[in-house]
Parts: C-alpha cells; structure tokens; sequence
C-alpha cells in the first residue's frame, strides 16, 4: 500500500474534527479551533482551573490564549522528555514549563535559529526515526538542509485543519477542488488536499500538468468550482488560456493560492480573468504547509492557532511589539510530535491583528500577510530593502505580461536594475509602463533620487511556453564584493 492509500485508510478510521463542525456554521475555521480547544478542556484539569469556568461552550480571546499558553507549557514537557535540543537549551536558560503563565513569559524561553534545526534535525525529533510516517527536507538560504518529521497524528492534524480550512472557503459536497501545482513537488500537496476533500465528501482532481491545454481540459472533465496552485502557475495559465477562452464562463467559484506570495496586482488580474474572488493561504514547511488562509475579507490571513501561537517580535531587540505593528514573526507548535519547534524565528517579516474578523471570527487572531523573507531581501542603493514580492506589484501591471526575471548588477556607484519580461507584446508602451511602476516603488524612488540607483531596464521578450521552471530564481544578484 502507497502512502496515499494507508493515509487514506487511516483518515477513514479518525473521527476528524472537521466533520464535528456544525451544519450552517458560518465560521468553520474558527469553530474547529474551538472545538480543539473544548477537547482539550475536558481532559486536563490544569487548563480548567487556569480558565475558571465549568464549561466551555463559549471561547473568548481570553480563554483561548489560556489553551495556548497550557499547551506550550505541554509541548515544552514533551520536548524536555523527547528532543535532546530542547532539554538542553531550556536547562541552560534555567526556564521550566511551570514559569510560562502569561504571554510575556513567552520570552524568558530562548528563540530558535532555522540553522540550528539545519544543522541539528535530529535533536528536534520528539520521537525516533523509525516512528515517522513521513520526513521532508528543505533547503535553507545557508545551504543547509533541514528535516522535518511528522508523525501520523501530525499528519492527520494537518489534513483536519485543511479539511476546515475549505469548508471556512465555502466548498460543499456539490463542489470540485482542482489541484494543480505543476510538478511533483518535495512534498505533495495533492496528498493532503485530496485527503481534506475526502473527508468532506467533497470531490477533488488533480493536474501536474505544464501544459495549459490539459489544465484546461481536466478542470472542464471534472466540473471543478475551486482551483488551488501556485499563483505565477495560475497566472501562466490564466494569461496563456484567456486568448481563446472566457475563463468566467467556467464556473469556478474560488481560486486558492498557495506556496508563493500573492501580490496585490495579480490577484486583481486573476480576479478580473476568472470572475471570482482568489484568495490567499500562507504556510511553512516546518510548521505542515497549511498555516493560515484568507477568508472572504480579504484582509489578514486566519490562522491555526490550536496548532501554532504567533508572536510578533522586534529582531533587534528580541521584544515583543505591540499587536498590529510590524516585526519578525516567531511560532511555536502548539501539538508537534515529530519535530518539535518552541520559538522558532522565521525572518518573515510580518504583522498580527486582533479580532474580530467582519467575517464572524470572534477570537482567532489574523496574520497580514508575510511581504517577504529577510533572508531573501536584498539592499539597494544606500540599503535600502527590495524583495521579489515588491516588484511583481509593479510587474504585473498588464494581463499581456505573463513571467519575469531580474537581474541586479553595478556599474560605477549605481544598482542597475534590469527585468526581462515575457510578454504577448513587445510594444514600447508596455515596457515604459512598467519601468514607471517600478520607478515609483519606494525603495527604487529614493536610490534614483539619491543617485545611487540608475533608471530600471526592461527589455520584453515573448512568453517561453515550453520551458517553465517554477523554481527559477525571480532575483539573482549578480553584484561583486557585495555585503
Ligand atoms: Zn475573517
């Protein structure tokens, strides 16, 4: 039996949460949340008496920060008996489990570095090798790769809360979910999300095709409504297929984009093209991919928060920051068994909200969208920082442009910006558009002004339809003696 099928059979025999969410609900996400949280209630006395109330039929904010701060408190016993890195770092930092009581002992616990986890993943196992169902590797910016294991519980925990996650997306039984992330990825995310519908009862297809003619055709053949993947993929297909077809007449509902940064510009392009609303979800390898999704509001991404507690700090000063503002996103899993991580820095830069959401949400907390990794910014002119989410604003500013690549170079004292754009028409109007847009944006304006940044170069090419390579770098720096 494959892995697919022994997840399969092994869903099957599960009582998911997902399935215990209400009829009508009109938060689902939220109230799968609080369903975990009311579990948890019933059985630990030690939650109960840090809540005070005999039951739990309503969760406030503040209840549910009391669930969280008990399970750190949990994950942090498990990782003293389980994951030698942790029984070591919290013995040299003389912090027990019982010294975690209010948010803002979360900091007396030392944070945790991405390339410890690269250099040291099997110190973060809180189980043996032989116990995971599945280990996933990826690369760090250092070159080290990290691995990442996960039991079958967390396994099962993941597919529950994306299971959640698509009825909180409006899917119902009368709706197809199409998949199509366009290789086999290190990870196959079909898995899950195949096992997600399946639960529901929902249907599902799955397409790992590049060519766009056979997206098109499968999503026709299985009457999809809701389309996930890889939004510069979606694009692709999108700008390749509406030539000759009105892709709103095809009835898809929602479109789901996952693994890349979503930029503001092409989500209102994808909007326009397919006539429906694209939403965005966000996820880390580390933490099981599926972290957190965009409801209807369209403003802050809802998290798991049963699984993962967010905070916000200043990666200067290693504080907090206060709720809405700006600073390094750090998470903690809240369930791990396989890897265990307990304050893990992400150098995403990123900004939470409080509730409540317009959607109904009433405690889950909202994350604004990550606008890019530290580690995959790159300073221009006098430091200032750009990251490829950046310029697809200011990129795609025309459904004719269908891919872009750039190169940073130095001539003299001044950055040079030079894109190369693929697009259905090599019209000088378009490039200059677009050498306007990337102008404007903030960090260009000021280097150009401070004479330390030359006008950006675009040079239009035609779209390459054969060889798409997701994983292309969109930004090589190709800068000497360049810190
Ligand atoms: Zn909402």
């Amino acid at each position: 039996m494959g892995l697919r099928e022994s997840m399969m059979a092994v869903i099957v025999r599960h009582k998911l949460l997902a399935n215990q969410i209400p009829k009508g609900c009109t938060t689902p996400l939220e109230e799968w949340i609080a369903i975990k949280t009311r579990k948890t209630f019933k059985k630990s006395d030690e939650l109960r008496k840090a809540i005070g109330k005999d039951n739990l039929d309503y969760v406030s904010r503040e209840d549910f920060e009391k669930y969280q701060l008990y399970r750190v408190r949990e994950q942090m016993r498990y990782a003293e008996e389980n994951a030698p890195y942790y029984r070591h770092k919290f013995k040299d930092a003389g912090v027990r489990p019982e010294d975690i009581q209010t948010y803002e002992d979360l900091t007396k616990i030392p944070l945790t570095e991405p390339i410890d986890l690269a250099e040291k993943s099997m110190l973060f196992y809180g189980v043996s090798a032989t116990k995971l169902l599945r280990e996933f590797t990826t690369s760090g910016t250092t070159g080290h790769m990290k691995s990442i294991g996960y039991t079958q519980n967390d396994l099962i925990s993941k597919i529950d809360i994306i299971a959640s996650a698509l009825r909180n997306l409006g899917m119902t039984k009368k709706d197809t979910l199409h998949v199509m992330f366009p290789m086999v990825m290190a990870w196959d995310p079909s898995l899950m999300l195949v096992g997600a519908c399946n639960i529901l009862g929902y249907k599902s297809s799955v397409c790992a095709e590049v060519d766009v003619e056979k997206q098109l055709s499968t999503i026709r053949e299985a009457g999809a409504t809701y389309i996930i993947g890889i939004p510069s993929f979606i694009y692709r297909v999108t700008t390749l297929l509406s030539k000759e077809t009105d892709l709103t007449k095809l009835g898809i509902k929602k479109i789901i984009s996952a693994s890349e940064p979503l930029s503001e510009s092409m989500r209102s392009l994808l909007q326009d093209a397919w006539g429906c609303k694209v939403v965005d979800v966000w996820g880390m390898t580390e933490f099981g991919l599926a972290c957190a999704v965009e409801c209807d509001e369209q403003n802050g991404l809802h998290t798991d928060e049963a699984n993962m507690l967010l905070e916000i700090i200043d990666p200067e000063t290693l504080e907090h920051v206060p709720m809405g503002q700006k600073g390094e996103l750090v998470i903690t899993a809240l369930n791990a068994e396989g890897t265990v991580l307990i304050r893990y820095r992400t150098h995403d830069i990123a900004a939470l909200i409080d509730p409540p959401c317009a959607c109904g949400c009433h405690f889950n907390r909202r994350l604004m969208k990550p606008s890019g990794r530290m580690d995959l910014q790159f300073k221009i002119g006098n430091g200032h920082k750009v990251y490829p989410v950046l310029f697809d604003e200011a990129v795609y500013i025309s459904p004719e442009v269908v891919d872009y690549h750039m190169d940073i170079t130095r001539e003299g004292y001044r950055d040079v910006l030079t894109f190369e754009v693929e697009a259905d028409s090599q019209k000088e109007e378009l490039a200059q558009s677009i050498v306007k847009a990337v102008s404007a944006l903030m960090p260009v304006e000021d280097g150009i002004a401070e004479d330390l940044v030359a006008e950006p170069r675009v040079k239009l090419v035609p779209p390459n339809h054969k060889d798409y390579a997701i994983k292309v770098k969109k930004i090589r720096d190709l800068r000497e003696n360049f810190d």
